[in-house]
């Protein structure tokens, strides 16, 4: 049982006019994140810690520098950058004593050796927005179970971003099963057909509109097209 469900920033992203009301929660979520790391509040112990055995991807890095909060991000990025160097020894400890094709552990191919994920492709952002944004996914099935109001919210948004339409999807039978699920699943495929569709005419339109017979025709809802279908593909930037 989770111990903590907080419906209210999920029923506000449902009521905004968006293609996505979980990439809206999102972005949110990434700016009161990025702002935490660099605010200048004195981080706590434990947090410091992570931060320098975890470090940041390249787009949160991207993020937080700029301006005055520089300093603060390049302090980060020295500690982070030691405790790295001071990996690489490990890192070429654990390929060094993995055997070489033929022996016994031998590898499938090259890339299936050791694991050094965490060596690049560790964020401590990344780790706090995924983990809250399991929860929004959560809330929102919840809410759809137990709410219905929100259950008419949810029918009559515009969908969602293939990202957050998968993760629904998959998050779903953890709290719906049987004939509820079903109703659930289905409710989320009309949902995001019917706006697929409506973005596919959009995009449609968009591309007609550099013919020079339609140059003086209205552009209706397609002059942002463009960046709507590919939120839709691909979640939001
Ligand atoms: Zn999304
Ligand atoms: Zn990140």
């Amino acid at each position: 049982m989770r111990q903590h469900i907080d419906t209210i920033p999920v029923w506000d992203a449902f009521k905004l006019d968006c293609e996505c009301p979980l990439c809206e929660l999102k972005s949110t979520n990434e700016d009161n994140y990025v702002h935490s790391f660099t605010g200048g509040s004195v981080m706590e112990p434990d947090v410091r810690v992570e931060v320098n055995m975890k470090g940041f991807c390249a787009r949160h890095f991207k993020l937080m520098m700029v301006g005055d909060r520089r300093l603060g991000v390049a302090l980060m990025a020295h500690t982070y950058l030691k405790q790295t160097m001071a990996r690489l020894g490990e890192a070429s400890q654990a390929v060094q004593s993995v055997p070489a094709k033929g022996g016994f552990f031998s590898r499938k191919a090259p890339s299936a050796g050791v694991n050094l994920k965490p060596l690049t492709d560790s964020c401590i952002l990344c780790d706090r927005l995924n983990a809250t944004m399991e929860r929004y996914v959560y809330t929102t099935v919840h809410l759809w179970k137990k709410d219905g109001s929100f259950r008419a919210q949810f029918k009559g948004s515009k969908g969602f971003c293939l990202v957050h339409y998968a993760e629904l999807l998959n998050a779903a039978p953890e709290q719906l099963s049987g004939q509820e699920l079903k109703q659930f699943t289905d409710m989320l495929n009309e949902v995001e057909m019917t706006n697929l569709k409506r973005v596919a005419e959009e995009i449609e339109w968009f591309t007609l509109k550099f013919d020079h017979k339609n140059a003086d025709k209205p552009w209706g809802n397609s002059r942002d097209a463009l960046p709507r279908t590919v939120l839709k593909l691909r979640g939001k930037e």
